[in-house]
């Protein structure tokens, strides 16, 4: 019967019979009232204190001696006394104690029914062990009714009169049922409270978590997952908490991450045969739990139970772990000393926080793998630019030599007049000999100028990504280009404009690219049937917030038919000694950079090629 059905059925006798509900108890029902008023605007903290100071109204209200709650301990054979009051003067008993002795009275509460005598000589044959012990602990007369919370026996309310004779009349047992109901009610709803805050907690802990995770660099992340273990096992006072991978082929469980208490030892691989159960529930995308390897009632296949005894494991918790929807690894938590229940509740969350390391870690993988592949594509990059380079070295040798002989012709000329002048005699001639001493000195720094210049290009090197300005790259191809000699008969117009950023680059590669588009160029001029004007202009600026570009525009050929869409084609060339790798290299490079690169025909006669590169950002400047 429920507390409304029963107070109403209360309110039609004391209707039938007098006006005052319950004459033998004053006062009760008032009482029972602000009780319940109380109890129902509690905190989850306020309640077992609310409780304790509520025990001596009720012991006052129903004339009892003492009002004790009793929890029903988990094996399901004793009890702990969790609250008490007594009477004043009277003998009282510990909080806090386990309660043994009682195995009758525990078999019923469990069932869910009272234990109510005025005297314990009234209970059966069968209840001797409980007799004896009320006779011992002097308790005459007991009304023990069973708590429920949340639909399961949570324990029971006694209420006892010590060394005197109490009737339990059923008007008092209404009562009686009525503050258990209300007690009940008032646990379940903190319990409700505390689940909930613990799942908050939870929930706090993986969001921290998994924000902590996001965006770590590399060799971040390892230490990231193994505190983030440590936060988790710690909340579920776990003593070691662990990730686990499958290994692919074998279906081994291979540790990966783990934090454990001190002294708990160290995990180890585990063969998929040492652990059938386990592993096949994992792999089905189910939990497991072992609330205690002694617990014949645990669920584990006799290997699972000797493979955990060897890991040091008395009661775990193994969570499977999926990325992409396929199970790659799990989670566990377990604890090597205590014997515990793993709360379900939190399930979904722990394997949600086993996914996030699960997800930061395959991240881990594939950023490492991507930044292989990018640096083996860094290297084919650098050896094509390199047999690129040697191709335009080889190309311009006719330039070369003869930015080389000049200076040497120079020198010898020099050496000559010096030589006459030295031996025509001191007098006068010394200030002369200086002055061609000097010349020889700087046409011999131009041809080492020269010479540095070629080796860099025929140089292989590794990728150097450093700040460098811009406008010195540009200023430096284009005095390369012009060893060519090709320009030699073009009008090369440079604006570039003020302040220009710095950008992160290699600055061989990069001059790479604007050489090999002022080559092309000069090549479309070149081809050019007649002497008309050739001219190459070339604009570098700031593009936008984040961008230079290196625009270079010439009055050659322009591109042909179809040529356009083709032209960064790797081999793609309109040239009879032509290797075409030069504009797919550069593409290569740009975009390596960061950068983009494109080509489009110039509306008044000839071609622009344009790329961009990003601006160093504030932390690399
Ligand atoms: P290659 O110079 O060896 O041909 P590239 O990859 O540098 O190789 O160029 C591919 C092709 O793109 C050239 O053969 C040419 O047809 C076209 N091209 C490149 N630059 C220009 C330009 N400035 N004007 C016209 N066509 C060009």
């Amino acid at each position: 019967m429920s507390v409304s059905s029963e107070l109403n059925a209360l309110q039609r006798n004391a209707g039938s019979k007098a006006q005052a509900p319950f004459d033998d108890l004053p006062g009760f029902d008032t009482m029972l009232a602000r009780l319940s008023a109380r109890l129902i605007t509690l905190r989850p903290a306020e309640v077992d204190t609310a409780i304790d100071a509520a025990f001596g109204s009720i012991v006052e209200a129903l004339d009892v001696d003492r009002c004790a709650l009793l929890r029903l301990d988990p094996d399901g054979r004793s009890f702990t006394r969790v609250s008490i009051f007594t009477r004043d003067g009277m003998r009282t008993a510990p909080l806090n104690e386990r309660v043994f002795g009682y195995p009758w009275c525990i078999e019923r509460i469990n069932r869910g029914q009272a234990v109510i005598f005025s005297s314990a000589d009234e209970l059966p044959p069968e209840a001797h062990v409980d007799k004896a012990s009320f006779k011992r602990a002097g308790s005459q007369s007991m009304a023990s009714i069973p708590l429920v919370v949340a639909g399961e026996i949570y324990g029971t309310l006694n209420f006892l009169c010590l060394d005197r004779r109490r009737e339990w009349s059923e008007e008092l047992l209404v009562r009686v049922r009525l503050v258990a109901e209300i007690l009940g009610n008032t646990i379940a709803r903190k319990h409700v409270q505390e689940e909930n805050q613990r799942l908050l907690a939870f929930e706090k802990i993986l969001v921290e978590v998994a924000a902590s995770l996001i965006s770590l660099a590399d060799a971040d992340v390892d230490p990231a997952v193994t505190n983030g273990l440590r936060r988790m096992a710690e909340f579920l006072h776990a003593e070691r908490a662990t990730l686990w991978n499958f290994e692919r082929g074998s279906d081994d469980l291979l540790p990966s991450h783990c934090w454990r208490s001190a002294r708990v030892p160290a995990p180890a691989r585990v063969h998929a045969r040492a652990l059938p159960f386990l592993s096949a529930r994992l792999k089905a995308g189910s939990v497991a739990r072992i609330d205690g390897l002694a617990d014949p009632s645990a669920s584990a296949d006799s290997h699972d139970r000797d493979t955990l005894r060897a890991l040091g494991s008395v009661s775990l918790l193994a969570l499977p772990l999926m990325v992409g929807g396929v199970v790659v690894g799990a989670i566990t938590l377990d604890t090597v000393q205590t014997r515990r229940a793993w709360p379900e509740a939190l399930e979904p969350r722990v394997r949600l926080l086993g996914e996030v390391f699960a997800t930061a870690l395959a991240r881990q993988q594939a950023e490492r793998s991507m930044r292989e592949a990018q640096a083996e594509a860094a290297q084919h990059r650098e050896r094509l630019a390199h047999v690129a380079r040697l191709h335009t070295v080889g190309e311009m040798s006719a330039g070369i030599t003869h930015e080389i002989s000049q200076p040497l012709v120079a020198i010898e000329n020099y050496a000559l007049a010096a030589r006459r002048h030295a031996a025509a005699g001191p007098a006068g001639n010394h200030a002369k000999v200086c002055e061609l001493l000097d010349k020889i000195a700087a046409q011999s720094s131009r041809a080492g100028a020269v010479m540095r210049k070629l080796r860099t290009m025929v140089r292989r090197h590794e990728l150097d990504m450093k700040r460098v300005r811009i406008d010195q790259i540009v200023d430096e191809s284009l005095r390369f280009a012009q060893m060519e000699g090709h320009l030699h008969d073009v009008a090369v117009a440079l604006r570039m404009a003020s302040g220009l950023p710095d950008v992160v680059a290699d600055d061989i590669q990069i001059q790479q690219v604007i050489v090999n588009l002022v080559r092309n160029a000069s090549d479309a001029m070149g081809a050019l049937p007649g002497a008309g004007t050739k001219d190459l202009i070339i604009d570098v600026g700031v593009l936008g917030e984040a961008q230079v570009f290196v625009r270079i525009e010439d009055t050659g050929a322009g591109f042909g038919e179809g040529a356009l869409e083709r032209i960064f084609e790797p081999f793609f060339t309109t040239k009879s000694a032509g290797l075409g790798v030069g504009l797919s290299l550069c593409r290569a490079i740009v975009e390596a950079h960061g950068g983009r690169v494109h080509g489009r025909p110039r509306p008044a006669g000839g071609a622009i090629f344009e790329f961009t590169l990003p601006i160093a950002e504030e932390s690399e400047r």
